[in-house]
């Protein structure tokens, strides 16, 4: 028979109604067999997740707060969760020793991922399935990279004759053996990897929204819906800001050429979007697939006279930021101009002066100049490299909003350009591309 993993998110699992509603999707399709679940979340707009709650907690007692104190908010949510989910389950002792392991083990990781331990646990019970904690399972390596092979093979043993079984998301073992999470919203490559792992049929990523939609529903009202998405599209998408599905998700998958739909968990009948490997992909019609942003870039401007004819003067710029493990997301150049664009928050600490003084002493450059607060906004779409003017509108669009554009950078891939704006035209940038392409 077929298999399908399906990986449920913190809304999907914030209060007792909606696991029970979780339970008929899940019952209802025999092929639904592997559950990864995320920490409970909002339950509505005002609520705190659990993992943040977590996190709080670990703040708390790292100040030297008392851990029954700091711990009490997550307690009462999970006490509440199984009393809505009418469980015979002794919730009260799981969660005593919880608090007294993240008391003892003084990680952040560790206490991070109690929430979806403890999620995973109750899920299994409403299921009658099998608890499989992530630690055995996923594995990082020296690097903090996901250790694929070793995990692969752990979840395949680990669910040999298991009927059903549910797996916490967000987290794995690191090389030194102790709890290590994702980045936030890692649950999803969790589900990835237990899908690569099986070789699922499908990999449903069951959300709060009817799919991967065009642009970010809390910029404009009900954007359009992507019926069908690349791999490649929604890497770009999702490593630019729409993160619906976390930008590492799509690689357990993508190698394996495992379909992945997102799903409605509030409206199942809903179609919600297939994302698949490019040679079993239909274009969906129109130039631009999606568009998607992220705030909070500094760009770094150098120019030099002569500056291309300068044998490894890139390299040696490139080279003073890793010596600070700072990583460029952008370099657009020019003849003598080239600009590095790096997230704001990897310069704190000192290090913006201390790359500017590296970039002085190695290269020499005539000016060197900071452009901070900018915004980056990504248009997407296989549609865009094939079809004449593209760029023309999409730069009028902008101009017709009155956004000066501060950088530009297509990438090589011709599936996408990239535009560097001040964070404060942010969403009105947005609109506009919205509007130009798909209104
Ligand atoms: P989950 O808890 O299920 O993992 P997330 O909050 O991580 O859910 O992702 C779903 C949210 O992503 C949606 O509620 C929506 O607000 C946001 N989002 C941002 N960009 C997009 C987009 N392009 N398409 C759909 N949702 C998006
Ligand atoms: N609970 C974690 C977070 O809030 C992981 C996840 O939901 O995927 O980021
Ligand atoms: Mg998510």
């Amino acid at each position: 028979m077929a298999v399908k993993v399906c990986k449920f998110g913190g809304t999907s699992m914030a209060d007792g109604n909606v696991i029970k509603n979780v339970k008929k999707i899940i019952e209802s399709d025999a092929e639904r067999k592997f559950i990864v679940v995320s920490a409970p979340g909002k339950r509505y707009s005002a609520d705190k997740k659990v993992t943040d709650l977590l996190l709080n907690c670990y703040a708390e007692v790292s100040a030297c707060g008392d851990i029954k104190a700091a711990f009490a908010p997550v307690r009462a949510r999970f006490v509440s969760l199984v009393k809505e989910l009418e469980l015979d389950f002794d919730i009260n002792s799981v969660l005593d020793e919880t608090e007294k392991a993240i008391a003892a083990e003084k990680s952040e990781d560790f206490t991070a991922s109690r929430g979806e331990y403890l999620n995973a646990r109750i899920v299994a019970k409403v299921l009658g399935a099998k608890f499989i904690d992530a630690k055995d399972v996923i594995f990082f390596d020296g690097n903090g990279a996901l250790d694929g092979e070793k995990s692969y093979k752990a979840v395949a043993e680990a669910l040999k004759g298991v009927e059903r079984a549910v797996f916490p998301g967000f987290y794995g073992t690191g090389a030194d053996g102790k709890v290590k999470t994702f980045s936030r919203g890692g649950s999803d490559i969790s589900g990835a990897i237990v899908a690569r792992a099986v070789k699922a049929s499908l990999y449903e990523n069951w959300t709060d929204v009817s799919g991967f939609l065009a642009c970010d529903p809390r910029l404009v009202d009900c954007p359009k819906r992507i019926k069908t998405i690349s791999y490649k599209e929604l890497r770009e998408l999702s490593y630019m800001g729409a993160n619906v599905l976390h930008a590492d998700s799509i690689f357990p998958v993508r190698s394996a050429n495992i379909p992945v739909k997102i799903k409605n968990t509030f409206r199942p009948e809903d179609d919600g979007t297939s994302i698949l490997p490019i040679s079993r992909y239909t274009p969906s019609g129109t130039v631009v697939t999606g568009v998607a942003g992220k705030k909070n870039f500094t760009v770094i401007f150098i120019e030099k006279s002569l500056m291309n004819s300068e044998v490894g003067f890139m390299g040696k710029v490139l080279a003073v930021l890793a010596k600070e493990g700072v990583s460029v997301e952008h370099v657009p150049s020019g003849i003598d101009t080239m600009s590095l664009v790096i997230e704001s928050c990897a310069l704190e600490g000192g290090k913006l002066d201390k790359i500017l003084a590296g970039i002085k002493s190695q290269v020499k450059p005539d000016v060197l100049r900071v452009i901070e607060n900018i915004a980056l906004i990504a248009t997407v779409g296989h549609g865009m490299s094939s079809s004449v003017g593209t760029s023309a509108r999409l730069f009028g669009a902008i101009a017709g909003a009155n956004i000066n554009v501060k950088m530009i950078d297509q990438g090589s891939s011709e599936i996408n350009i990239v535009v560097g704006v001040s964070n404060d035209d942010y969403e009105k940038c947005i609109k506009a591309i919205y509007k130009e392409f798909f209104n």
